[in-house]
Order: C-alpha cells, then sequence, then structure tokens
C-alpha cells in the first residue's frame, strides 16, 4: 500500500476566456489521484452525493484508483464554480457547496492506516486532521488548503500544521496566511508552524520549494495551449507525492526531481478541462516531457 489521499470529488463548473463547462469532474483529490496513479497504487478517502455519475467511479477503478474508502452519501455531491480571466493565474470562486463534505465523517478502512505517504488534498482542515489521526505515521505527510479554508478555519489549519511535513499552497494564499508580501518571508512564517518544508505555486511562473535550510525553483513548462487551469495544484501534489513515492530516499535531490514532475504532470492538465488531458496520456507522454524540461533548463 502506497499512497493515501483524502480531499474533495466533485462536480465543477468552470469559465475561462476558452471556455465554458458545467458539471464536470473535478475535485482535489480526483486530480491528486488520477496524477499519481501514474506513478503508484493510490487510495482515496472521499464522499459523493447519490447525484455522483457511476461513470465517474468507473474511472477511478479502471485507473485502479483504490475506492474502498469513497463513500455514497444520502444528499448531493460537493460542488464548485469558478471562473479565470485572461492572464489565467487566478481562480475566482464563484460558489462553493459543500453539500454531502458538510457531515462527512471519514472511515479510513483498517487496510489502508498505514500508507507509506498521505496527501491531505484541499478540504475542510478537520477533515484532513480525522483523516491524519486514523493512520500510522507515514513516511511523509503533505497538505494543501486554500483561501477558502484559511477565511473561515484558520485554526484548524494551523493545528494541522504542527502535524505535518510539507504544506503546498499558491503564492496568494501563501501571502494571506502568513500576512508577508515577501514569498521569501511567507514561507518562512508558515514553516514556523510546523511543517519542514513550503512549496508556493505561482502558476505560470512554476514553483518554489523552501525548507529549513534550502530553496528550490522550478520552472513551469511552456505550453502554447491552455484551457483550463483548474487542478493544476492538486495534479502538481500528485506528479511530486507520486514520484517520491517509488523513489528509494526521500531527501533533497528526490525532492527537486519530484516537483519537476508536478510541473510535468501539471502541464497536462492545463491543456483541457476536467480530467480529460491525463486521461489522454501515456508514460511515454511524460517521460517525453521530463527530458525536454533537462534540455530548457540546462545551462
Ligand atoms: P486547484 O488544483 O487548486 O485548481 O483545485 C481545483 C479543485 O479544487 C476543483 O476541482 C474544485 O472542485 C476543488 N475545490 C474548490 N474549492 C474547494 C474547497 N473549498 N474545498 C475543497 N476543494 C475545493
Amino acid at each position: 500500500m502506497s499512497i493515501l489521499v483524502v480531499g474533495s470529488v466533485a462536480m465543477d463548473s468552470v469559465e475561462t476566456p476558452f471556455g465554458r463547462r458545467k458539471e464536470i469532474l473535478g475535485g482535489s483529490a480526483t486530480f491528486f489521484s488520477i496524477t499519481a496513479s501514474f506513478f503508484n497504487k493510490v487510495d482515496l478517502i472521499a464522499t459523493v452525493g447519490e447525484d455522483f455519475p457511476k461513470r465517474y467511479v468507473r474511472l477511478f477503478k479502471d485507473r485502479n484508483i483504490g475506492i474502498d474508502g469513497l463513500t455514497i452519501s444520502k444528499g448531493k455531491t460537493f460542488r464548485w464554480k469558478g471562473r479565470y480571466d485572461f492572464d489565467l493565474n487566478t481562480a475566482h470562486t464563484i460558489s462553493t457547496h459543500l453539500n454531502v463534505f458538510k457531515d462527512f465523517d471519514p472511515h479510513v478502512p483498517k487496510d489502508l492506516r498505514k500508507p507509506k505517504l498521505l496527501f491531505l488534498a484541499n478540504i475542510d482542515p478537520d477533515l484532513q486532521y480525522n483523516v491524519l489521526s486514523q493512520v500510522k505515521r507515514p513516511k511523509l505527510v503533505a497538505c494543501d488548503s486554500m483561501n477558502y479554508w484559511i477565511n473561515t478555519k484558520r485554526k484548524s489549519l494551523e493545528r494541522l500544521l504542527d502535524k505535518i511535513d510539507v504544506l503546498l499552497l499558491n503564492d496568494a494564499e501563501a501571502r494571506q496566511f502568513s500576512g508577508e508580501s515577501n514569498l521569501f518571508k511567507a514561507a518562512r512564517s508558515i514553516i514556523s508552524y510546523g511543517p519542514k518544508a513550503v512549496v508556493i505555486k505561482r502558476g505560470e511562473h512554476g514553483v518554489i520549494y523552501f525548507s529549513r535550510q534550502t530553496h528550490f525553483v522550478a520552472p513551469a513548462y511552456l505550453l502554447e495551449n491552455i484551457y483550463d487551469p483548474t487542478g493544476a495544484g492538486d495534479t502538481f501534489a500528485g506528479g511530486m507525492m507520486g514520484y517520491l513515492s517509488r523513489a528509494r530516499k526521500i531527501n533533497e535531490a528526490t525532492i527537486r526531481k519530484s516537483i519537476v514532475y508536478g510541473s510535468i504532470m501539471a502541464s497536462f492538465t492545463v491543456e483541457d478541462f476536467s480530467v480529460n488531458r491525463l486521461l489522454e496520456i501515456s508514460a511515454k507522454d511524460i517521460k517525453d516531457r521530463f527530458d525536454n524540461f533537462r534540455r530548457i533548463t540546462k545551462f
């Protein structure tokens, strides 16, 4: 057993300058698990409503994603509606309906309580904490969050930060959480809450990884066509954790490489709406972009 993820499984409605889609498959745990499944076995802890299309459940199964921890609750699936402006860098939330996540009491099945890696994908930090408390301490615990939870559940998020290894946030969220406009200072402030490292995602400008001792910068993979950035952050985490789950050791070198895999996987997600592009690609496509990334960044 390898990677365990808790997070949202959602029906998204998305508007970008290049099109709009209603009620498409989304959610932080969805993007994460489909991406990480290219690297290793992933098990999903989440809940959906009775309205969740069966074909999406089949999609998880077809990708060998464990769904013993995916429950169907009475009520409606989580829904998120968002819009992006022309630069595609900032997601503007139009509405968030937690629906079945409001009363979700996650239960980690006994067989899944010893994951090698745990990813607490973006969802209520109390749910993230709850899942973390049910498992034997994994080798690495990473966590994502967003402005919505920083605004509404800051104390819960702080409690969680003390228990994790790596926090992933976008630049606006890092500034919001820390109250610092400079990202270096923001990272240092976040690390003072407990995590060993923070990954600040900057959309088309790539990511910066800060640990207590070092930092590492990776550009985003340059693309000509970007249609929908939704899920890029969760896909990044899926590539990062997916690669780390196969690395013999988790150290500075493998973390740096995992960040490059995260960037590459995210570059596929943004080429289409929902998880559509991820469903088309093969291991060879990933390798080709990885090799190209090396060429682009060599000097
Ligand atoms: P990102 O990777 O940051 O673009 O995340 C996109 C996904 O986050 C979408 O598919 C949404 O369904 C999901 N999402 C949006 N708001 C929330 C929230 N408050 N809690 C959990 N998931 C969310």
